[in-house]
């Protein structure tokens, strides 16, 4: 039994990774596709094996709530276009799947939530880094305490980026530059790590003056979350450097670095623990897995099993809530407190 897929915009990642990731799923198959492009509809229906009747617009995407092979719809748009397709697909009756950021704003993400309620579809939000498993390794050892208890963790998220004109440079496409696009992964990874609430963020902002890549979104966002019991994580995320994207967590025994940590591939877990005087150092090899594909999967067992999804929109509201925080810290200039979240366990 596998789920039918209808994908919603046929750029880049929906091309180089989720199409061909269906074939590493065992849950889930790609069966319509939404694009404003009909050479690319027919382009890629033909690659995929996709019936021409499964080939939709923007303008008929609605139609999808006649095609009985659609049982979930995955919405690869960009930023701003969250909100309104995850609504106007929840209306059709289909469960949702959407990519991160979830929204613009926490009260975008609220409407979307809202939504598929009333129209009891589900909805997940595709945070991948929670399907991989060396990042799920490192929760575990985190939550069994194999190093003693967490101190705190340096996490960074960085790349280059060359065109300005492309939507992600637009604020209003975006929502935001470097903090919303790559810098949500040290956020949502740590939340996921930790399995708690940060209380408290201190931010600061900078984009190079007259650069044009930055003249609407942040270049640069490092950032401060305060846990509970005194656990500190300390992130940058800078969209004018080269790749660079790990994050270290420090124990009072030991400590766990993953090297491409919020890479599609290429993971490389390394720990140093004390036992006794020695000092001992090791590479965890576990085996790989297609993250999209794992993530994927999920969500059609979720479809499948009637159950929750791991990474509901609620998960999204929250970092979206800390995302609005930080922003306000970097403005102000000072630390900015956040509100405890009612029903956090819900999704952990
Ligand atoms: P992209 O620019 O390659 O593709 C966006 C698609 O949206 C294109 O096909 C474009 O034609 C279409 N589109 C429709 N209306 C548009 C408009 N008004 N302006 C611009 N494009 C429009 O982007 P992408 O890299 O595929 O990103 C899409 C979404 O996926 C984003 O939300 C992004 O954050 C997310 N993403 C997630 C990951 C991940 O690892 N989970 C990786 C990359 C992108």
């Amino acid at each position: 039994r596998r789920v039918g897929y209808a994908l919603v915009g046929l750029g880049h990642l929906t091309l180089e990774e989720l199409l061909p990731a269906f074939g590493e799923c065992k849950k889930s198959k790609p069966v319509a596709l939404v694009s404003g492009s009909p050479e690319k509809l027919k382009k890629v229906a033909a690659q995929y094996g996709i019936k021409p009747e499964s080939c939709y617009s923007y303008e008929n995407y609605e139609k999808l709530k006649d095609n009985p092979e659609v049982k979930a719809i995955y919405i690869v748009l960009p930023n701003s276009m969250h909100a309104e397709y995850v609504i106007r697909g929840a209306q059709t009756g289909k469960h949702i799947l959407c990519e991160k950021p979830m929204a613009t704003s926490p009260e975008e993400c609220q409407a979307m939530i809202d939504a598929c309620n009333k129209n009891k579809v589900k909805l997940m939000i595709a945070y991948r880094i929670q399907y991989e498993p060396y990042n799920r390794q490192v929760r575990d050892m985190i939550r069994d305490k194999k190093f003693g208890e967490v101190k705190y963790i340096q996490a960074q998220n960085s790349q280059s980026s060359a065109n300005p004109d492309h939507w992600r440079h637009k604020k209003a496409l975006a929502g935001g530059g470097a903090l919303p696009d790559i810098g949500l992964y040290c956020l949502n990874t740590t939340r996921f790590l930790l399995g708690t609430e940060p209380t408290e963020v201190f931010a600061y902002s900078y984009s190079t003056p007259g650069n044009p890549l930055f003249k609407e979104v942040e270049e640069m966002m490092t950032f401060q979350l305060r846990f509970p019991n005194g656990i500190i994580v300390d992130n940058i995320t800078h969209y004018n450097t080269h790749d660079s994207r790990f994050y270290r967590v420090n124990t009072e025994k030991g400590w766990l670095h993953l090297n491409n940590a919020y890479a599609y591939t290429g993971q490389q877990l390394q720990t140093s623990h004390a036992e006794g005087k020695a000092k001992m150092e090791n590479h965890i090899t576990i085996p790989a897995k297609n993250q999209f594909a794992a993530e994927m999967d999920h969500f059609s067992e979720c479809i499948l099993d009637n159950k929750k999804p791991h990474t509901p929109g609620e998960e999204g509201l929250q970092d979206h809530r800390i995302m609005a925080a930080i922003y306000q810290s970097a403005r102000e200039g000072r630390p900015v407190k956040l509100a405890p979240v009612q029903g956090t366990d819900v999704f952990r």
